[in-house]
């Protein structure tokens, strides 16, 4: 297949922090870096062959690591990335973003950015200063997915060690490997080498304009909590007292929920807090358990969002006013 060109695409890329941005003592360090640090400038002065693809646009929106992403940073960089999507001389944008909280981050754009042009988030597992860095030809890859019409409507997509992954089902799955990401069961939606984009499936999921949501003002607390050997009920009853309008929880196995926790969860819809049944798994799907406890408990299954991307769905959700639970549970099973 033939590479697509647009003929001078115009690419704004958003820099954020992560170890793409990252900064060592010395060129053989691949740990013990500080995240965060290098200017967008000098990310892009790296990428000479940048020129070639797209005209770029930078904007530094922050240099954290991701580690520290922050609600008001999202929706900042959400809006940010609407705004200039309405313009008529931006074809796409590119987000530098650390590896940790990447997918929380891209299935907030999936599900906040109202435009059909590209949207692509990468990352590193480098840093900037290290021999055989990744971070380089993750951007020149992330910046050759976005110049390309092929990328439209694709939703908010990840471009990362040459695979391009949809937003809704990437996870980081390796705490240094540079092969990092994957989309658990479903795989790839395609790939990105030498100037080369193929996609071999496209996400069917509603996403971007054809969602409610979005994120313009503050967004309703949401907490995690894990069920495993032995849980006590404190973290949630905590939760609640601090006045949180949903929980998470991020179940053994297909979403099972120990009995100590379920007792606490009850509890807390009494008080009108959401819940939502994910696993702590990595891969597979929850389904509605029925009578047993979803609907006598008026809690919602996740489907195969993991507790991380429930939490951004149920925030924006709450959000957006759908509180009932048949009501959460139908948003479930359509984004
Ligand atoms: N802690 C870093 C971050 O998420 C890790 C990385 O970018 O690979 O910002």
């Amino acid at each position: 297949m033939e590479p697509i060109k647009t003929s001078n695409p115009r690419i704004a890329v958003l820099a954020t922090g992560g170890t793409i941005a990252g900064q060592a003592g010395d060129a053989s360090r691949t740990a013990g870096y500080k995240a965060g640090v290098v200017g967008v400038d000098k990310l892009l002065e790296a990428v000479p062959a940048l020129s070639q693809v797209a005209q770029i646009h930078a904007e530094q929106i922050a240099s954290i690591d991701s580690k520290d992403m922050s609600i008001a940073l999202w929706i900042a960089l959400s809006q940010r990335i609407n705004a200039l999507l309405a313009q008529d001389d931006v074809d796409g944008i590119v987000v530098t973003h650390g590896t940790d909280t990447l997918e929380e981050t891209a299935y907030l754009l999936h599900l906040t950015v109202k435009s059909d042009k590209p949207v692509v988030l990468t990352a590193a597992m480098r840093p900037s200063t290290a021999l055989s860095a990744d971070g380089p030809l993750n951007l020149l890859n992330a910046v050759t997915v976005a110049a390309q019409k092929s990328a439209w409507k694709q939703g908010v997509l990840v471009a990362f060690n040459n695979q391009i992954h949809s937003a809704r089902d990437v996870t980081k799955t390796s705490t240094y490997a540079v092969d990092a990401f994957r989309s658990p069961e479903v795989g790839a939606l395609g790939w990105v080498q030498d100037g080369r984009v193929e996609f071999q499936r496209a996400a069917v999921r509603p996403h971007t304009t054809r969602t409610p949501f979005d994120a313009q003002g503050a967004l309703p607390a949401v907490e995690i909590v894990t069920s495993y050997a032995g849980a006590s009920r404190a973290a949630i009853d905590a939760f609640v007292a601090a006045g949180v309008k949903g929980i998470v929880i991020a179940g053994t196995g297909n979403g099972s929920v120990h009995a100590t926790l379920q007792q606490a969860l009850a509890d807390a819809r009494k008080q009108g807090v959401a819940v939502v049944r994910s696993s702590r798994v990595g891969s597979g799907h929850v389904m509605r358990n029925g009578a047993a406890s979803d609907d006598a408990l008026g809690s919602v299954s996740a489907g195969t969002l993991n507790p991380y991307k429930a939490r951004v769905l149920l925030m924006l959700a709450l959000a957006a006013n759908i509180t009932n639970p048949a009501a959460i549970q139908q948003t479930f099973d359509t984004y």
